[in-house]
Order: structure tokens, then C-alpha cells, then sequence
């Protein structure tokens, strides 16, 4: 088959995702509860396409940064047990994110610079600050070039410590939501971005995504559940970007890897794009998280790269966006999943034309070289 004639559209993905940001479509209400993650994605696929710039105005970014930094909360955790010495939380909490009906608030902007983080204090009960909100928000933060004055970093160690289980897992938000290694994984990314691992117990962590290994050799949810690529992806991210004193608690044995690395391969179908599970059906995200996992363990050059290119290709759709599978709806999250994956599985020449180039994704924040950089260089603890 001849791929001559293959475009990415990056300018009509770009566009389809700015859409989001200024009002989530009445037919995608499901995504009403996660709208800081909504944002990161489409803020993301506006970094990746990068378009960011040209496709948006300057007040439209200091909006949407404005708005980012609203969902900064802070309050006293509610537990049963609470005893009165118990520390406030903070971390940025699910909100209504790309509201455009109002004119940006840029209430802040007049104020003198200060180390004193500014900081929305509703009552958390109701609104709690939440653990992928919080890493989601950083990382938008970090696409918008935000310098991260603001940032409560005592109030976020806190809110790792009170979310963090006796098992070493992590639930959402302090006391409350399932404890599973997408909890574990966005703690460990804001404690690597933050360079701060003070407020976790990462041993008693690294034994719980140990506990979550299966048979076939990719992790489930939490133990004794199917292996899926997204949590093997959680898993192995987070066992990379640990601090060097936990490295060797943090590795596999060979013969885990080697199974670990055969599941993974296994994942890409004939049709050139990846399963979640077992012999299932292909589907766009995965070739981000299955792919993004062998990258993490250094065995890239198993995937078939233009393969998956091209049943990426075919999940595009004509009005811009990624399906998660060709004819299907496009939806934010498979798009810049779709985009990371090409990113992070470079194809280039034979067919593939500079359409296809795009920056360099670091695997283990799921964010842009630059933007993971950037975020790194600012959010580091003082
Ligand atoms: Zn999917």
C-alpha cells in the first residue's frame, strides 16, 4: 500500500480541541466531572501540534491560566478520626474549566509579586482538592508558561500525605474514591516535577504497584485485577521516575520485564494499532499507553512505528480530532493521546511528510521536552 499521499491534520486537530476550551459540546455532558483533564488534553494537543500560539490569543491563554489557578483550593481534610493537629490540604480541585462567558478574570494581575501563594479558600468538603486534577492543572500550567508563584506547594505535599493509603497507594482526594495506580503514578509525577518526595512513603507505594503485576506480565488497577495498558503504563512510569536511592526497589526482575515487554508487543495488532487488554480491539489511547511503556522500558524499536501511524491516520476524523478507532467520534482524550503516541513513535520519510513531525515527548510526565522542562525548572521547591 502506497502511504504517498497521508496527511496529519494537525491545524483542524488544533482546532478541534480549542473548541473544548471554550465550552464543552452538550453531547460530551459524561466529561462535565473531569474538565481539568479535558483541558490538559486539549492544551496538550495544542502544545503538541504546536499551534498554541498561533491558534490562540493572548488573552484567551491568560484566561484559561487565570481559570486554571481559581481551582486552587485549600481547606482541612474531614475524616472521622480527625485529630486537631491535622494539617490543611491543598491542590487544584475538578471544575468548570473552559467557560468563556465571562470576560478572564485577571483579578491577580494588579498585585504585587509575592512568594505568598494566592489561594481560593471554599469549603473542600464538597470541592476537594484531587490528585489528577492537581497534576493535570500543573501541567496546563506548565503548556501556558506559567511561572508558578502562585503555587501552594505545602498545601500540595499535604494533600499527598493525606491522600496516601496504608497499603502505599493513593486515593483521589483525602479519605475519599478508589485507590489505584493512576492515584499512585500523578503522585509521583508532582513529586518528581516538585523534586520532593518528603511527604510520600515511596517504598510502601513501590510494594503496592508491585502488588499490582499479573500473570501475563502487564499491571491491572489495583492487585489481583487484569492487566490494562493504561495502568501498565502508570506502573511503569512510576517505577522510572523515582529518586535513585529507591532505583533498585524500583526495578523489575529480568523475567518480569521480559514478560512485561511480550505483553506490550502483543498489544499491537495487525491493523497496526494497540489493544488495551488481551485480544481485544484496537483502540487509539493505547497506542499511547502501550507504546509509551516500551518506550519507558528502553524497547522501542519492538513497536512497528508505521503501523501505528497509520491506524492512526485512519482514526482521524474529517472535522479534526482522534476517535478511538477509525469512524468513531473524536473526542479530546483519544486526540492527544493519538498526537503523544506519534510524538513519542516518530515516522518520518517514505510516504510520512513533514506533516508528521512533531516535538519530543517525554515519556515519563506524558508532557512535551519543553513543557516537562519547564514545569521541572519552576515547580522545584525552593
Ligand atoms: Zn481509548
Amino acid at each position: 500500500m502506497s502511504l504517498g499521499s497521508l496527511k496529519l491534520n494537525k491545524g483542524a486537530h488544533a482546532n478541534f480541541c480549542k473548541r473544548f476550551l471554550f465550552g464543552i459540546p452538550g453531547t460530551f455532558a459524561e466529561a462535565d466531572s473531569s474538565r481539568a483533564a479535558i483541558g490538559f488534553y486539549c492544551l496538550g494537543a495544542l502544545d503538541l501540534t504546536e499551534l498554541l500560539e498561533s491558534k490562540t490569543k493572548v488573552t484567551e491563554r491568560d484566561g484559561w491560566r487565570e481559570w486554571i489557578w481559581e481551582q486552587q483550593v485549600r481547606g482541612n481534610t474531614v475524616s472521622p478520626s480527625s485529630d486537631t493537629n491535622q494539617e490543611y490540604v491543598g491542590g487544584f480541585r475538578p471544575g468548570p474549566f473552559m467557560r468563556m462567558d465571562e470576560p478572564p478574570n485577571l483579578k491577580h494581575s494588579d498585585e504585587p509579586e509575592t512568594d505568598e501563594p494566592v489561594v481560593s479558600t471554599s469549603d473542600i468538603s464538597t470541592d476537594p482538592p484531587h490528585l489528577i486534577m492537581t497534576y493535570t492543572a500543573i501541567l496546563s500550567l506548565a503548556i501556558l508558561r506559567d511561572d508558578f508563584a502562585r503555587l501552594d506547594r505545602v498545601g500540595v505535599r499535604n494533600l499527598l500525605r493525606a491522600t496516601q493509603q496504608d497499603d502505599g497507594s493513593f486515593t483521589a482526594t483525602p479519605g475519599q474514591g478508589e485507590a489505584d495506580v493512576r492515584m499512585v503514578y500523578t503522585a509521583f509525577a508532582i513529586c518528581n516535577m516538585l523534586d520532593d518526595w518528603s511527604a510520600i512513603d515511596v517504598e510502601k507505594a513501590i510494594i503496592f504497584i508491585k502488588s499490582c503485576y499479573t500473570y501475563e506480565g502487564g499491571f491491572g488497577q489495583y492487585a489481583a485485577n487484569e492487566a490494562t495498558g493504561g495502568p501498565t503504563y502508570c506502573c511503569l512510569a512510576s517505577l522510572r521516575v523515582v529518586p535513585k536511592e529507591y532505583a533498585s526497589q524500583a526495578s523489575l526482575t529480568e523475567e518480569q520485564r521480559q514478560k512485561t515487554i511480550r505483553w506490550l508487543v502483543q498489544n499491537q495488532r495487525s491493523g497496526g494499532g494497540f489493544c488495551g487488554r488481551t485480544e481485544k480491539v484496537a483502540d487509539a489511547c493505547y497506542s499511547f499507553w502501550c507504546g509509551a511503556a516500551l518506550k519507558i522500558l528502553d524497547e522501542g524499536a519492538l513497536i512497528e512505528e508505521r503501523a501505528n501511524a497509520h491506524f492512526l491516520y485512519r482514526c482521524q476524523a474529517s472535522v479534526g480530532g482522534f476517535g478511538k478507532e477509525p469512524d468513531d467520534r473524536p473526542d479530546p482524550y483519544h486526540t492527544y493521546l493519538s498526537l503523544a503516541s506519534l510524538a513519542l513513535l516518530r515516522v518520518r520519510g517514505d510516504g510520512f511528510d513533514e506533516s508528521w513531525a512533531l516535538p519530543r515527548l517525554d515519556p515519563l510526565l506524558n508532557a512535551t521536552e519543553e513543557t516537562a522542562k519547564w514545569a521541572r525548572e519552576h515547580l522545584r521547591s525552593n
